[in-house]
């Protein structure tokens, strides 16, 4: 499989997540941090908010890192005269392509979008900026107009198009089918991007149905974070296009850990523990027929080696543990549990763990197994 691209899209669609709002000074760490870890583009805001975003996209785009940035914008004359006041060498210029939000929206028609997007384009190109066009709502708009708009816009110069499922009307296999038949008629140079929302939990499966089937760039956000159920998490589709597709990307996956961390602090939203890849309890194992069979071989019960994320596989003691994790952890703490005090210890762990709903921290443990051979001890005495 070919490598892909990713825009990553947390500063802007990231942002929009209901309450989510980052700091200049947390919008500048998770642009650094995506630049670290090998992120090809960032698209970092809209200019036409007003003055202070423009300020603070202007202050990402001074840091110079080897990133490229980029703006979201309408398609009009005024959101790319704000764009140009923040230095971003990049517009993205979207316009709504479904009837029902060419209608809805703008009170357009297709040939009144047409015209609207071309003279953007137009606009744009005599400030020398780098382009992309955005089909807003392309899952729901009529598929030969969308064909129609990329051969026109090409003619115009155009390379780079971004077919947004926002409102999540698709699964993956006619995600497939759409890229497939819209790239069979696109120019051979043409860079496609998806945007996929997860309305349905379908947004990472969409996104890969759509690299698979030829495009070249995933729209996506660290967490998946963004509007209502959220976006496609980069973390999550770079690590399935790998191990899954057997593709290849530029990320530095080691990098993953640290970002979902820096990005969901600065949106205050936790990251749930069960969360693909980087979530705090996905290389957590308590089962004792999961454990004894990782201590015997990590393959056992593990998809890809969690080192590849930076981070790594760890044993708890729970309800649902076994003598030999118990052993296990006893032994890592420097003591060599007897054989014939199992049952009594496993009593005594099950009995807390359902007392209190939860694990047993590794010195609870070494408390339980001293008190265990002292009442033994004081019992002989
Ligand atoms: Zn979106």
């Amino acid at each position: 499989m070919k490598p892909i691209k990713f825009c990553d899209t947390t500063l802007r669609d990231g942002e929009q997540a209901a309450g989510v709002v980052f700091t200049p000074e947390e919008k500048r760490e998770i642009v650094r941090q995506l630049s670290l870890a090998g992120v090809e583009q960032a698209e970092i805001g809209i200019p036409a908010m007003g003055a202070e975003e423009r300020e603070v996209i202007r202050s990402i785009v001074e840091m110079g890192l080897p990133i490229r940035v980029s703006t979201w914008n309408r398609a009009l004359k005024e959101d790319i005269d704000a764009s140009r006041e923040t230095g971003a060498e990049w517009v993205h210029l979207t316009i709504p392509t479904s009837d029902l939000q060419m209608k809805a929206k703008l009170h357009m028609g297709r040939q009144e979008i047409v015209g609207m997007i071309r003279r953007a384009v137009a606009y744009a190109q005599r400030f020398d900026l780098g382009i992309s066009v955005g089909f807003e709502d392309a899952s729901r708009a009529y598929t030969p107009f969308l064909m129609e708009l990329v051969l026109m816009l090409h003619s115009d110069g155009i390379r780079r198009f971004r077919y947004a499922d926002t409102v999540s009307m698709l699964q993956p296999v006619t995600m497939r089918e759409r890229m497939r038949s819209l790239l069979g008629e696109c120019p051979e140079d043409v860079e496609l991007e998806v945007h996929c929302h997860n309305d349905f939990g379908m947004a990472t499966a969409n996104t890969l149905a759509a690299m698979e089937a030829g495009a070249l760039w995933a729209s996506t956000t660290v967490t998946g974070i963004g509007e209502r159920a959220g976006n496609a998490a980069m973390e999550e589709v770079a690590m399935a296009w790998h191990h899954l597709y057997g593709g290849r990307t530029a990320l530095d996956t080691i990098r993953f850990k640290e970002l979902a961390e820096t990005v969901s602090r600065a949106a205050g939203r936790p990251l749930p523990p069960a969360k693909p890849i980087v979530g705090t309890m996905v290389f957590t194992h308590e089962s004792g027929i999961h454990v004894d069979g990782m201590l015997k071989n990590r393959e056992t019960y593990q998809s890809f080696d969690p080192v590849e994320v930076g981070a790594e596989h760890r044993y708890v003691v729970g309800k649902h543990s076994g003598w030999k994790t118990v052993a296990h952890i006893l032994r890592e703490q420097g003591y060599r549990p007897e054989r014939e005090l199992s049952m009594e210890l496993m009593r005594e762990i099950r009995h807390e763990a359902d007392k209190g709903k939860r694990l047993l921290e590794p010195e609870e443990l070494v408390r339980m197994l001293i008190e265990i051979r002292s009442g033994l001890d004081g019992g002989r005495l």
